[in-house]
């Protein structure tokens, strides 16, 4: 089994910004124009409500974004990657932990994960927010409980990508991922977020990064807003990682930024062994089967567990049709199906 995430170096419409006019016409053409602008609004407007909707239709609208409450659930989605020739990465879902025993037993999840995938020769590695292991409760906790992570998966071959959260975390991140390099670690790799403007800066020195555009809301003076500008800034990011001979996780389903890292990547003539694409469960999956026919390497990342309501809510709210899934979904309530 290859655990490519090892291999290098561990041998190892967007929305226009106009103001949404509606105007009431008789022709198709009208309609077509209107109805968009309309879905857009209504969009938006949700995903400003999505904290008020009920929990029980988040969990359904969100569904397709999470493998199910148990391990079980991720490893049969594993298998299935698998089979269809996708890595994959296993997330317990957990930041919503408010005690030390609650960090220690999502540590304990982590063991479990790394011994089934073994059990089950699955090609998977996991990914780990720190404040799930205790970041917010104790600094000393939380390093503990990433060490016996990592170097259990280090005993068995298999890589620990450390999530970056909000900025708060930002720094305390970059530095545990820096002492787990440090005492030695090779397997284990950061997350740098292009709306950061910190980024270009964070790169320099990183050999084992995932490249994202960023979720969380932050303040302007120190994250770019502007949707180009994530864009810009996640293409010179890209191309200083590659330079500098770093493996990639290409995270992204916006088709200009696969088409510039497609770019990047033939320019610098890497290998597929070079690189990976990296998506999301139920995000786009005909797009990463075309990756993967091109003789691309891409992971998908998994999260189980019962703490879904976080992660559901960050997923509905990057859905460009969230209106017509909690429209269709009250209907379907309304109808009693
Ligand atoms: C593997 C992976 C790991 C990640 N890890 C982190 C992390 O550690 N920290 C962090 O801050 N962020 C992380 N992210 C999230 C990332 O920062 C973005 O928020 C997310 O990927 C959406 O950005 P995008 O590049 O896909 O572009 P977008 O412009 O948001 O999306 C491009 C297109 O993808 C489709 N799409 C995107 N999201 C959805 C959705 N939820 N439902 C349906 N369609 C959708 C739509 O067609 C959309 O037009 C990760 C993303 C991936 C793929």
């Amino acid at each position: 089994m290859s655990h490519s995430e090892l291999s290098e170096p561990y041998a190892a419409e967007r929305e226009s910004s106009r103001p949404l006019v509606v105007i009431r016409r008789r022709s198709g053409t009208g309609l077509r124009r209107t109805i968009p602008r309309v879905l857009a609004l209504l969009d938006r407007a949700i995903v400003r409500l999505l904290p008020a909707v009920p929990r029980p239709v988040v969990q359904r609208l969100s569904s397709r974004y999470i493998a199910g409450p148990n391990l079980e659930d991720a490893l049969r989605v594993v298998r299935e990657l698998n089979a269809q020739g996708k890595l994959a990465t296993i997330d317990v879902l957990g930041e919503e932990v408010s005690s030390d025993d609650e960090a220690r037993a999502i540590a304990g999840q982590y063991h479990d994960v790394l011994a089934e995938l073994d059990a089950a020769g699955l090609d998977a590695g996991v990914s780990v927010k720190l404040t799930a292991l205790g970041l917010e409760l104790d600094h000393d906790l939380c390093r503990d409980n990433l060490e016996a992570v990592v170097r259990d998966a280090a005993a068995r071959g298999r890589f620990v990508r450390i999530d970056m959260e909000d900025s708060s975390t930002t720094e305390r991140t970059l530095q545990l991922y820096r002492l787990m390099r440090d005492e030695g670690y090779a397997n284990v790799g950061a997350v740098l977020q292009a709306y950061m403007r910190r980024t270009l800066e964070d790169a320099s020195g990183i050999d084992n990064v995932r490249l994202c555009k960023g979720i969380y809301v932050e303040p302007y003076s120190i994250a770019y807003r502007d949707f180009d500008e994530v864009r810009a800034n996640y293409v010179r990011t890209l191309e200083q990682l590659v330079a500098q001979g770093a493996y990639v996780g290409i995270a992204t389903h916006d088709e200009y930024l696969i088409e510039q890292a497609l770019r990047v990547v033939r320019a610098a003539g890497l290998s597929h062994d070079q690189y990976e694409f990296q998506m999301l469960l139920g995000v786009r999956p005909e797009r990463g089967d075309a990756l993967v026919a091109d003789g691309h390497r891409l992971r998908i990342y998994v999260p189980f567990g019962t703490h879904w309501y976080e992660y559901s809510l960050r997923r509905l709210q990057e859905n460009p049709k969230i209106a017509g899934y909690v429209a269709g979904d009250t209907v379907r309530g309304l109808l009693g199906r």
